[in-house]
């Protein structure tokens, strides 16, 4: 059975993009011809179509995609409580998940999550190639096994780090932060260990079989992306990002659909340039971007400068953007956290859809502004990003004027009756129609 990527340049529409085109309300002609030149992606593996996905498109004729990371980590292993974060993600709107889980028994956790998951599901599957081994004990074959295993389970894409090449580490000596990458630093220590080559790059071509086999999509990984603005676009990222284009087209030439993947920590005035670099060195495929975060010194809201970054890099033509929590580089996310993060994302991912005048995306923030305009609580509430907590708010202010004063029609406890603008506003074009 062919991928999406050979479908479409045969030139049929598949179901699947059929759905995309749907679900965004864009011609699915344009779905097959932007999947065919490698600039979208559907990641949706065979096996998991067949039972609960419901696939998306990643690109840039679409609106910007938000991933929500969830797993266990060594000190916090309950499927339970991933599974509450998944929810928690879905419920604000997450458009995939990604599982990162280093805790626990990673395969059991994997499966229950991707049956209640709807949404095309990610992993880095180096990371269970670690679990439990050392760099001495891991070969092609231990990796084969488990690219093998996680793609059976129905794994939709996966974070291959097969751009960090032995050649890249010396150039890493000048960097303040080294390598923040779990797995490219795994593969570091394997590379300087065995005295070899990155696994990943060597086996690649069987990768592409199976990830082929599977229509599993490459999310190409940056083993070496800064991780603190002092170390943004250094050598040792660019030369990186120069292997991940070689490895885009080695993908696709074997009917692969490929994302690639970028930093990380980026200071704002870099944004637009690491993404300009990345669309001509990766010949377009679509840029999955974590954060990017624009400074360092804000850990505890560190979904805040992620947003900040992330609405420039999707504005300058990322497609995907990663989450950041508030608690990142500080501990696990919780649900509150993760909902927090998911949260953010997507403002900082619609505020760019918005900003590059993507058909359609500034019609919700009218129909809000004509709710917010006509005093219209409920359209107004319901047309927010997160309904919820604007909901809580509002029923608290409605509250607090309950208790001082009448009328809760016209105003809201934000300036108060005399000072509303809304309500003035509303007497003035009385007065003047
Ligand atoms: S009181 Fe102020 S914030 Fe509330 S609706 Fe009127 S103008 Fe808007």
């Amino acid at each position: 059975m062919a991928t999406q990527l050979q479908t479409a340049r045969t030139g049929t529409i598949s179901n699947e993009m059929k759905f995309v085109a749907e679900a965004e309300n864009v011609d699915a002609e344009l779905i097959r011809d932007e999947l065919a030149a490698g600039r979208l992606v559907i990641p949706a593996n065979k096996l998991h179509l067949k039972t609960n996905l419901k696939p998306i498109g990643i690109g840039r004729a679409l609106t910007t995609k938000v991933n929500a990371n969830i797993g266990t980590s060594s000190v916090s292993s309950s499927i339970e409580a991933e599974i509450k974060k998944m929810e928690a993600a879905l419920s604000a709107g997450a458009d995939t998940i990604m599982d990162l889980s280093t805790g626990g028994n990673l395969d059991d956790i994997r499966r229950k999550l991707l049956t209640r998951c709807p949404v095309p599901f990610g992993t880095v599957p180096i990371y269970q190639v670690i679990e439990g081994r050392g760099v001495e004990e891991i070969d092609e074959k231990v990796i084969l096994e488990v690219i093998e295993k996680q793609a059976k389970q129905g794994v939709d894409f996966f974070t291959i780090h097969a751009g960090v090449l032995k050649e890249h580490l010396p150039l890493l000596e000048k960097r303040v932060a080294g390598i923040v990458s779990r797995g490219g630093a795994l593969l570091a220590k394997w590379m300087l260990y065995h005295n070899r080559q990155n696994p990943l790059y060597e086996m690649f071509d069987d990768l592409c079989d199976i990830m082929a086999e599977f229509d599993i999509c490459f999310s190409l990984g940056d083993g070496l992306r800064p991780g603190c603005i002092a170390d943004a676009t250094d050598q040792a990222q660019i030369a990186e990002l120069k292997t991940q284009g070689e490895l885009t087209e080695r993908a696709r030439r074997k009917g692969c659909q490929v994302m690639v993947e970028g930093p990380g920590h980026i200071p704002f005035d870099q944004i637009k340039y690491n993404i300009q670099i990345e669309q001509q060195i990766c010949h377009n495929a679509p840029f999955y971007v974590l954060g990017p975060i624009v400074t360092d010194i804000a850990p505890g809201y560190d979904h805040i400068t992620s947003a900040i970054g992330g609405t420039a890099a999707a504005f300058y033509g990322a497609s995907f953007l990663c989450y950041v929590t508030p608690r990142e580089h500080l501990g696990l996310p919780n649900a509150d956290d993760v909902r927090a993060g998911v949260i953010a994302t997507k403002i900082a991912a619609h505020a760019a859809d918005v900003a590059r005048g993507l058909k359609g995306a500034a019609e919700r923030d009218k129909k809000l502004s004509i709710a917010r305009t006509n005093l219209d609580w409920k359209a107004h509430l319901a047309e927010s990003l997160d309904p919820k907590t604007a909901e809580r708010m509002h029923d608290e202010a409605c509250k607090e004027i309950k208790e001082s004063e009448e009328s809760l029609d016209d105003y809201c406890s934000m300036c108060g009756r005399q000072w509303c603008s809304v309500r003035i506003n509303r007497e003035i074009r009385k007065l003047s129609s």
